[in-house]
């Protein structure tokens, strides 16, 4: 091959369980591409001498996952407008001169997750239920509030946190009690759950669904299990549902180009391999 070398990969910590390494060797080997991507286990007090290795170790960037996300972004010498609304970065690009550019490609994969789905999607077809409040949930508020979402009912355990993200991103977010989870699904054209409850390891997601319109597309950010019991009992009702494993293909095609140049496919075979990883 007389392309060039190409190396990224994924810091974290743990960061054995990523499925980023399965996309990404994925892509590279699709494409006929030069490259690799590998694990990049790193301790938090290590996580600004390992960003600056990057440059000098030739790596084209890296994503960055738990705990890193919100520390990296102080390490940046530049940070993209969108991760900076969000306050946390998941891809770094190693730019020609050596300098750190961040980026957050969440909230643009759940959005093409949705898309996925339902074509003609839109932002402002109706009221969004948001439950959770975490890292997540702030990605895809943004991506919500920049499609033009109006009204975003935000239900959370801790209502201080939904109370805190309305205030910073404005008013079309309404903090809703967790407690008034179940009737806050009136007239709503999208339910989102971005909590860890029904994830494989945590209880189930309590929610009755019986004041969701059967028009509403259901969405859940978790792919293990790739359906959760929220999905399951939206299903029997007769809902569109969208599972987390198209946000996780997704949010890795932008760091993918900014790499290797090739904005890659959401395959069939992709879903497939990550699918028999689960
Ligand atoms: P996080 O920042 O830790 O937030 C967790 C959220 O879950 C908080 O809102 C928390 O509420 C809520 N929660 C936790 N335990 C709860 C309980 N017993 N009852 C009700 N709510 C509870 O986590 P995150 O990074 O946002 O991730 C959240 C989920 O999204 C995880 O399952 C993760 O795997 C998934 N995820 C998927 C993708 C993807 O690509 N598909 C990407 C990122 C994350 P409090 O504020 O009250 O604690």
């Amino acid at each position: 091959m007389n392309q060039p070398f190409v190396m990224a990969g994924v810091m974290g910590w743990p960061v054995s369980h990523s499925r980023s390494p399965l996309i990404h060797n994925h892509w590279i080997k699709t494409y006929g591409l030069n490259g690799s991507y590998g694990l990049f286990p790193v301790k938090p007090e290590n996580l600004q001498q390992a960003l600056q290795g990057l440059s000098a170790l030739g790596l084209a960037g890296c994503n960055i996952t738990i705990p890193h996300k919100v520390a990296a972004m102080q390490y940046m010498d530049w940070v993209d407008p969108h991760a900076q609304k969000i306050g946390a970065i998941n891809t770094v690009v190693v730019q020609k001169d050596g300098t750190l550019h961040g980026f957050n490609n969440d909230g643009f994969g759940y959005l093409q997750s949705l898309q996925d789905v339902c074509r003609d999607w839109r932002a402002d077809a109706g009221p969004v239920v948001v439950l959770g409040a975490g890292g997540a949930a702030r990605a895809i508020l943004v991506a919500l509030i920049e499609k033009g979402a109006t009204e975003i009912r935000l239900i959370n355990r801790t209502l201080d946190k939904a109370e805190a993200l309305a205030h910073e991103f404005g008013t079309a977010i309404h903090a809703t009690p967790w407690s008034a989870r179940h009737e806050a699904l009136a007239n709503a054209a999208l339910l989102i759950n971005t909590t860890n409850q029904g994830m494989q390891g945590s209880a189930a997601l309590e929610l009755n669904l019986d004041a969701l319109p059967t028009s509403a597309l259901v969405s859940d950010i978790i792919y293990t299990p790739l359906s959760t019991p929220l999905l399951d009992q939206a299903r029997l009702r007769g809902h569109t549902t969208v599972n987390g494993l198209g946000m996780l293909i997704h949010q890795a095609r932008p760091a993918f180009q900014a790499w290797f140049g090739v904005m890659p496919e959401a395959s069939k075979s992709l879903t497939d391999l990550l699918i028999a990883s689960l």
